[in-house]
C-alpha cells in the first residue's frame, strides 16, 4: 500500500516559498522540522495515494484558499518556534 499525506509535499514547498519572503531567525534544519511539524498538526492530513497524488498536490497548489491557510500557518509556526528555539544559539 502507497499512502501518504499530500499535505506534506505542500507544506515542504510551500515552506520554500515562505522561507523567500520571511526572515527567520534560525533557519537550521530543527528549526525547519518543528516549523513542518507545527503546521503539519495544525492542517487536516490529506491521505492519498501515490497516483492520484499528483494529480491532487497540482489541483491543491491552484487552490488560493489552501495556499493562504498554509501560508498563515508557516507564519505563526514561524513565530512560535523563533520564541522557543529547542537549541542553544548557533553562531
Ligand atoms: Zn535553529
Amino acid at each position: 500500500m502507497a499512502l501518504f499525506n499530500a499535505m506534506e509535499t505542500i507544506v515542504v514547498n510551500m515552506f520554500d516559498e515562505f522561507s523567500k519572503s520571511y526572515e527567520l531567525k534560525c533557519d537550521c534544519n530543527k528549526c525547519k522540522e518543528d516549523m513542518l511539524a507545527l503546521v503539519l498538526n495544525k492542517i487536516p492530513p490529506r491521505y492519498t495515494s501515490s497516483e492520484k497524488g499528483q494529480l491532487f498536490i497540482k489541483g491543491m497548489y491552484i487552490n488560493p484558499q489552501l495556499q493562504s491557510d498554509v501560508m498563515r500557518e508557516l507564519m505563526e509556526a514561524a513565530i512560535i518556534v523563533e520564541h522557543h528555539q529547542h537549541h542553544p544559539e548557533e553562531v
